[in-house]
C-alpha cells in the first residue's frame, strides 16, 4: 500500500516510513513529530474519521469533559503555529485573562482564592472546548502536512517482525477484510487504553511489561448543557471535596455549550444520568451561585457513563528486552485516573521527548524514549498518588513521611484561599507549566505559616461574631 512521499532534508532523515496505531490524541501529535524524521507516515485507525467534530466508537470517553491543561496547549502551539488562534476562531473558550475570577477550584475542604490576578497569565492561558472539537482541529492539521496519510476504517492485527526488530505492521481493512503488509522503519502504538503491545510482545516471545496499577475511585457521568449567558461567572468549575462525597468539572465549551462531569465514588453505587439528580448530588458541594447557574441550565442530548477508570502504568522503561523500532505512547503507554484530566497533555509530552529522541538519531529509541517520558509520567503518578491520599477518608497514613507530606499539603491548600502568589504556584504546577517540586519551594514556608496564622484569626473572629450575636440563653425557669 503507497503513502505519500517527500524525502525528508537530512541531517534530520532517519528512515522512509513510520507507521502510527491509533489516530487519537496521542497518534496525531506522535504522526506530526515523525514526519519531520521519515519520508512518509502512515496513521492506521479503526473507526472512519469524520470531516467535522462529532463523537467516533473508538473514543468513548469523549463523551466526557476532556480539558487539556496550559502546557499540553503550549506544546500543540509549538507543534502546529497557529492551531490555537483556529481554535479560538472556531469557537473554543478561550480563558487568557489571568483573573481568577474565571475559576472555581474546590479541593477537599479548601476552596482557592477567587479574586485576584496571575502574576503570569500568559503561561496559564486555556482553550476550552470539547474532545471532538480539538480532534477534529488537530486532525484537520496532521491531513494536511503532505507526507502524513491516514489509513482509516483499518484494524491493526499484529505486528510484523524479523529477529528483534519490527519491520511492519499487518492491517485488515474492517469493510472487506482486506489484509495489508506494510513495511516501516518505525511502528508507534498509540491505540489507547486498549494496549495492544503486551499481547503482541508475548506473542513474539517477549515478556509482557509489568504494571503499576492504582484501582478506579469513581464512576462518572456527564452531562452537555446550554446555561442561559450570565448565569455562571466562572469558566472552570472543579470540585473535589473528598471525604468519599462524589466531585465533578464544569467546563465552559465551544458555542456556548457547557460540560457537567461529575465522579461518584465506586462504592456508592452508579452515577445518576438525570440531570435534576446529578444537580442534587453536587450541590451540596458548590457555592450557592454556581448551584443557581445551573439549575437555569438546559441538558442537550442524554447524559453519558463511563465505568473503566483504573489508571495502569506499563512499565517499559523497566523491560531488560524489547524490540527495535517499536515505542508506545499515550494511554497505551499510561492512562491516568481520569479523575485528574492529565492524558492529552501527557500525550503532549510524550511527542516532545520523542521529537529529542529521534533529533539525535534511532539507536535505543525505545529505551531512551521510555527512560525519559518515565520522569515526567512518575512524577505524575506520584502526585495523583498523594492527592487521592490527602482526600480520601479511609487512607490510613501509616509513615511519618506520609503524615507530614498529607499535613503539609492540607496547610499549604488552607493558605493558598487567601493568597494569589501560592494559588499561581498550584495551578502553574496542575498545567504542567511548573514541575511539583515548585510546591516545595522553602521560600514558600513563611506564605504558608503566614496564611495559616491569619486562618486561624479570621475563624476566632468568626465565631466571637456568632457568640456575639447569639441570644444569651433564656433563664431555666421561663424556658420551663
Ligand atoms: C472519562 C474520561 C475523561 C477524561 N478526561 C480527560 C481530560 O479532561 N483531559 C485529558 O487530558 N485527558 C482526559 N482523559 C484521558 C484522555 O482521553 C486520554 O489520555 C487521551 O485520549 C490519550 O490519547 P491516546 O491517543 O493515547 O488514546 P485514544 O485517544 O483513546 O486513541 C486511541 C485510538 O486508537 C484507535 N484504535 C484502538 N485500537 C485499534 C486497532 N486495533 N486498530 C486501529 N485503531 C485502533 C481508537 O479507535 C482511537 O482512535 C479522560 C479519559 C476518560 C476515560
Amino acid at each position: 500500500m503507497s503513502s505519500t512521499t517527500h524525502r525528508v532534508d537530512s541531517p534530520n532523515r532517519l528512515g522512509e516510513h513510520a507507521v502510527v496505531l491509533g489516530a487519537g490524541m496521542a497518534g496525531l501529535l506522535a504522526a506530526r513529530v515523525l514526519s519531520e524524521f521519515y519520508d512518509s507516515v502512515s496513521v492506521i485507525e479503526r473507526d472512519r474519521l469524520p470531516d467535522y467534530p462529532c463523537h467516533r466508537r473508538g473514543i468513548p470517553q469523549g463523551r466526557h469533559v476532556h480539558n487539556f491543561y496550559s502546557r499540553g496547549l503550549q506544546v500543540l502551539g509549538e507543534l502546529f503555529p497557529g492551531l490555537l488562534e483556529d481554535l479560538a476562531r472556531a469557537g473554543a473558550v478561550v480563558v487568557d485573562d489571568g483573573e481568577l475570577s474565571n475559576f472555581y477550584v474546590r479541593f477537599g475542604r479548601y476552596e482557592m482564592k477567587r479574586s485576584g490576578k496571575f502574576a503570569d497569565p500568559a503561561a496559564l492561558s486555556l482553550h476550552m472546548a470539547s474532545r471532538p472539537f480539538v480532534e477534529f482541529h488537530l486532525r484537520r492539521r496532521v491531513k494536511a502536512l503532505p507526507n502524513v496519510t491516514f489509513l482509516d476504517g483499518h484494524d491493526v492485527v499484529e505486528l510484523v517482525t524479523t529477529g528483534d526488530i519490527v519491520n511492519g505492521v499487518r492491517i485488515i481493512r474492517r469493510y472487506n477484510g482486506f489484509l495489508t503488509e506494510l513495511d516501516a522503519d518505525l511502528v508507534v502504538d498509540a491505540m489507547g487504553r486498549s494496549a495492544r503491545t503486551p499481547a503482541f510482545l508475548e506473542n513474539l516471545g517477549y515478556e509482557r511489561p509489568t504494571e503499576n496499577r492504582s484501582v478506579a475511585r469513581y464512576k462518572y457521568a456527564s452531562q452537555q448543557l446550554s446555561i442561559p449567558e450570565g448565569s455562571i461567572t466562572q469558566r472552570l468549575v472543579m470540585f473535589n471535596p473528598g471525604g468519599g462525597k462524589p466531585g465533578g468539572l464544569l467546563l465552559a465549551c465551544e458555542h456556548d455549550t457547557w460540560t457537567l462531569a461529575i465522579g461518584q465514588p465506586t462504592d456508592a453505587g452508579e452515577p445518576p444520568t438525570d440531570f435534576a439528580a446529578m444537580l442534587a448530588l453536587v450541590e451540596p458541594s458548590l457555592p450557592p451561585a454556581i448551584v443557581e447557574g445551573l439549575r437555569r441550565a438546559h441538558p442537550i442530548g442524554e447524559a453519558v457513563t463511563y465505568h473503566h477508570s483504573a489508571a495502569i502504568w506499563r512499565r517499559y522503561d523497566q523491560m531488560s528486552r524489547f524490540p527495535s523500532s517499536l515505542l508506545v505512547l499515550g494511554d497505551a503507554l499510561c492512562s491516568f485516573d481520569p479523575t485528574y484530566g492529565q492524558g492529552m497533555t501527557i500525550a503532549a509530552l510524550e511527542a516532545l521527548t520523542l521529537r529529542d529522541c529521534l533529533r539525535v538519531g534511532d539507536a535505543q529509541l525505545a529505551q531512551r524514549f521510555f527512560r525519559a517520558s518515565a520522569h515526567y509520567i512518575g512524577q505524575t503518578w506520584a502526585a495523583n498518588q498523594a492527592r487521592s491520599r490527602v482526600t480520601s477518608p479511609t487512607h490510613d497514613r501509616n509513615s511519618m513521611r506520609e503524615r507530614l507530606q498529607g499535613w503539609m499539603s492540607r496547610a499549604a491548600l488552607n493558605a493558598s484561599t487567601r493568597d494569589v502568589v501560592l494559588t499561581e504556584r498550584f495551578f502553574r504546577v496542575s498545567n504542567f507549566v511548573d514541575p511539583p517540586s515548585r510546591l516545595q519551594d522553602p521560600a514558600l514556608i513563611p506564605r504558608i505559616v503566614w496564611g495559616n496564622l491569619r486562618a486561624r484569626f479570621a475563624r476566632k473572629r468568626t465565631r466571637a461574631a456568632v457568640v456575639a450575636v447569639t441570644p444569651l440563653p433564656e433563664p431555666l425557669s421561663v424556658r420551663a
